[in-house]
């Protein structure tokens, strides 16, 4: 199938297109917010985007360039399929255009995705493994997870982003080897909590592994923990106090 033959979702839960399209704009300055706290930032690299509401084939997206630190409403840029900015006057990071353009048009469900060179999820992704189901945390991504086993330098070109898509599957996020993570959601509260979850599930298997032999939860309690800790409610509900923390502490994130 076509990316062009792809229906795009417009759920707007009762809000009109310029409401959503705001509120999608407000939840990806605040996911960056947080992503800059958690320390996610490695210099200009990571994006997160958020299909528009009106456009299903144009996606918001961080200005190449600009800290996530600082990053602001009245900064987010708006990207064609083409890649080219159509709202904002900033550049877009190529590598964002490259592979969330291909994970939007891939996955008609997703309204937003994350990826950036946070530490854990990079250390984790050079082992070029799946993550075990060792905590009851990590089990959000049992069986909902792929990995990209191909990497060739930064990713410049659509066909790198289709087969990362590809390689995503129907999962919530995919292990891209050698460079780090990146999470898909519904919102772009499921997408930013995800990826925040991921880097803390990697964090903690490179430290069970570096002290012992994690002991494995089985696979029927792991897929049932799956069903309660990795469903788009619960990541877009565990989002909800990270939001409500960052936009108390840093209201200019509206702006
Ligand atoms: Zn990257």
């Amino acid at each position: 199938m076509a990316a062009t033959d792809v229906k795009f979702p417009s759920a707007l839960d009762g809000r009109t297109i310029e409401e959503e399209r705001l509120h999608r704009k407000q939840q990806l300055a605040g996911a960056f917010r947080l992503f800059g706290k958690f320390g996610f930032d490695e210099g200009v690299a990571g994006h997160i985007t958020a299909r528009d509401p009106e456009h299903p084939d144009m996606f918001w997206v961080n200005p190449f360039g600009r800290s996530f630190k600082q990053m602001r409403v009245s900064d987010l840029i708006l990207v064609n399929h083409e890649g080219t900015v159509v709202d904002g006057d900033a550049p877009v990071n190529q590598a964002a255009f490259a592979i969330h353009s291909q994970v939007h048009a891939a996955r008609p469900d997703v309204i937003a995705a994350a990826h950036s060179h946070s530490i854990y999820g990079k250390s984790w992704s050079a082992l070029g493994r799946l993550l075990d189901p060792i905590t009851q945390d990590s089990c959000a991504f049992y069986e909902d997870h792929a990995l990209f086993d191909d990497f060739t330098g930064v990713v410049l070109d659509t066909e790198e982003g289709k087969r990362i898509g590809v390689a995503l599957g129907e999962g919530k996020a995919v292990i891209l080897r050698n460079h780090g993570l990146l999470t898909v959601g519904e919102s772009v509260a499921e997408a930013a909590w995800w990826f925040i979850t991921m880097e803390r599930t990697c964090q903690a298997q490179l430290l069970a592994e570096a002290a012992g032999t994690p002991v494995l939860i089985d696979a029927e309690c792991a897929a049932a923990t799956a069903r309660q800790v990795g469903s788009h409610a619960a990541g877009w509900f565990s989002f909800q106090p990270l939001w409500d923390v960052i936009t108390a502490e840093q209201p200019d994130l509206f702006d």
